[in-house]
């Protein structure tokens, strides 16, 4: 509730409406105290007197009634029937969806054709219907305009309904034994209850102009009450000779439906959870690009990252995800970058090709060369003409990447055909020759099933056969077997190791498993906090670590058959990476630390392939 008024705060024209807002109600609910005439005494002596004239602030009207007491009481009566029609489209079309949505089948079925048959006729026109079936008067324009909201209400709810009534929290309170009306209350409502708000925020102000024009049409409230719609539709007579007549109502109607319509996109952006993450805020097509100095070309690997920096800008926070990491990998040989959860191994990775979002990503600083070539700041269409064709990722969920509703060997070829100008046929051929290269029995079908037909091994199979479509130089690939057991787990690493070492790949490898490090790379990276804190060799690393943190790290893994030992877990959490300390950043959870440690910046030192990050390392030559 706090985070929602605080967002609602942060957009300034939502504020401004709702201020607004609240002054018309507070004005309206204080009417019946405030010192003005009585809005219905006729003087005809007086008609059409101009605004600010002697006791009548904004003039009189045709009989010679106050306006400004009119209009008060008329903006009274509009508001409370506006928010009294919302209430009540609200209420009842929102229980017609969830209902609808909640049982499916022939329910459903009856509810929506009903609604739809209702929504079949024009708008205003079945409003108008209602009134003259029930006969003029205020209580049934609220009642048309009412109704003629319900169908809104109703799609809507019924639409998210579906939505949560197959997961899996309302399957599991179904096995708790809950019964219908309780499942409906308690799991269904509480996740609908925003929308029906946003909703409702919306479309008031609408129901307000719809009451304002029955009335307007006579059909609404009836003299001498005064709405702001009848207001209107009395002033027609007068509309040239005595403007002001028009002009006071219409006024108040633009400001309380420009305020509720400001006031209900400021509520609908506070309270979506999609806006309120940044997600509809439209990430640039590339992660933008602030920094100073490029670095000069070093090293001969086919990929190489130079003390690139990534940081995310939040509000005033700056998150430094990557903190100066450089890496290089060659063909055919494979790379392991391992680290805790939030170490900062997947941001390095969608940095290389800018795939990190902006807003709020920003690389600030370095270098990623592909064969020489810096990609950071590269125009766009080198980007894309790189990207799934030269450097290929494989990402951790195979069910999140692939398209639910196109057949694997469609999407394959479809991977193909963005690079390479190939036929149809050509295109599924090679698609299915793939899912062979990567071991699927029977390729032919299986490229013609969808992705929820196929187990997760073979999902993640058909993920690496995506990310070898184009034959890449480079497979950048983000804990691919986290989400597998560990007989498909190694019967991916296996693949991959073949495939590399068939086609001269060169592969990062991000895991946080040291077993799969041993099993698949040659070098290893260490991760902590956004730096690389050791790097060296797969074999000499694992044998003799010289970082306490991977140390720990190692020592965390059980080994079969090692005999007994205990497991150390490492206490303590990764600092968080918008507080980094001045010195080593795993000082606080280290047992070697010393006052040297937490005084500056540590370098990464070392000869050759072997590095480390500490000032005393657990090795004295490492
Ligand atoms: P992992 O090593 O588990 O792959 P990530 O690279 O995903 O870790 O994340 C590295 C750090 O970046 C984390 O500390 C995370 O909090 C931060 N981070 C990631 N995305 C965002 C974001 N959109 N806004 C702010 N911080 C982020
Ligand atoms: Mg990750």
């Amino acid at each position: 509730m706090r985070l929602f008024a605080g967002l609602l705060a942060r957009n300034r024209l939502a504020l401004v409406g709702a201020v607004v807002l609240a002054a018309v109600a507070v004005l309206a609910l204080l009417v019946p105290v405030l010192p003005v005439r009585a809005p219905n005494v006729t003087d005809t002596a007086a008609r059409y007197l101009r605004p600010l004239s002697e006791g009548h602030l904004l003039g009189t009207d045709h009989l010679g009634r106050d306006l400004l007491s009119r209009l008060l009481w008329g903006t009274r009566l509009s508001l409370a029937v506006g928010f009294a029609a919302a209430v009540i489209a609200a209420v009842i079309g929102a229980a017609l969806g969830i209902v609808a949505g909640y049982f499916g089948g022939r329910t459903d079925n009856l509810i929506m054709r009903g609604v739809d048959m209702l929504m079949a006729f024009p708008y205003i026109l079945l409003a108008l219907a209602i009134v003259a079936a029930l006969g003029p008067g205020l209580l049934n324009a609220l009642i048309a305009v009412a109704a003629v909201n319900v169908p809104f209400f109703a799609r809507n709810i019924r639409g998210i309904t579906v939505g949560i009534a197959n997961r899996e929290f309302v399957d599991a309170a179904r096995l708790a034994g809950m019964g219908h009306w309780r499942i409906i209350w308690s799991e269904i409502l509480p996740n609908v209850v925003p929308v029906i708000v946003i909703a409702m925020s919306t479309t008031i102000g609408w129901m307000i102009l719809e009451t304002a024009g029955l009335s307007f049409l006579g059909l609404g409230s009836q003299p001498p009450q005064a709405d702001l719609g009848s207001m209107l539709g009395e002033a027609r007579a007068a509309l040239i000779t005595a403007p002001h007549t028009s002009v006071v109502p219409g006024v108040m109607i633009l400001i309380i439906v420009m305020s509720i319509n400001l006031l209900g996109d400021g509520v609908r952006d506070a309270l979506d959870p999609r806006l309120r993450s940044g997600a509809l805020s439209r990430p640039m097509a590339a992660t933008r690009v602030a920094r100073d100095t490029v670095p000069e070309p070093q090293g001969d690997g086919i990929l190489t990252l130079q003390a690139l920096e990534t940081q995310f800008h939040v509000g005033g926070r700056v998150y430094r995800a990557v903190n100066k990491v450089s890496l290089s990998v060659h063909p055919g040989e494979c790379l392991g970058i391992i680290g805790e959860s939030g170490s900062g191994k997947s941001v390095t990775a969608l940095s290389v090709m800018g795939l990190v979002a902006s807003p709020p990503g920003v690389i600030t600083g370095g270098a990623a060369r592909y064969r020489g070539d810096d990609l950071i700041g590269a125009p766009y269409e080198t980007l894309r003409s790189l990207r799934g064709d030269r450097i290929a990722y494989i990402f951790q969920d195979p069910l999140a990447t692939l398209h639910p509703l196109y057949r694997v060997g469609d999407q394959l070829a479809e991977a193909i055909r963005v690079h390479h100008p190939l036929g149809r046929a050509e295109a599924w051929a090679r698609a299915v020759a793939l899912l062979h290269s990567v071991r699927i029995p029977n390729p032919e079908s299986r490229a013609k099933a969808y992705p929820h037909e196929m187990s997760g091994g073979m999902r993640q199979r058909v993920g690496i056969a995506m990310a070898l479509a184009n034959d890449p130089d480079v497979i950048i690939a983000d804990e691919p077997t986290t989400a597998l057991d560990v007989t498909v787990q190694a019967q991916i690493l296996s693949l991959l190791d073949e495939l590399r070492r068939a086609r001269g790949l060169a592969i990062i490898f991000i895991t946080h498993d040291f077993g799969v490090v041993a099993q698949l790379c040659d070098r290893v990276a260490v991760m902590y906090a956004g730096r690389i804190v050791e790097e060296g060799p797969t074999g000499v690393l694992l044998e003799s670590p010289a970082h306490p943190y991977t140390r720990r790290l190692i020592d965390c893994v059980p080994e079969l058959g090692a005999g007994r030992r205990r497991l150390a877990a490492i206490p303590g959490l990764p600092p968080a990476v918008d507080q980094l300390p001045p010195g080593c950043a795993f000082a606080p959870r280290c047992g070697r630390k010393q006052p040297a440690c937490e005084a500056g910046e540590i370098g990464l030192e070392g000869s050759g392939a072997r590095r480390v990050r500490c000032l005393y390392p657990e090795v004295e030559e490492p």
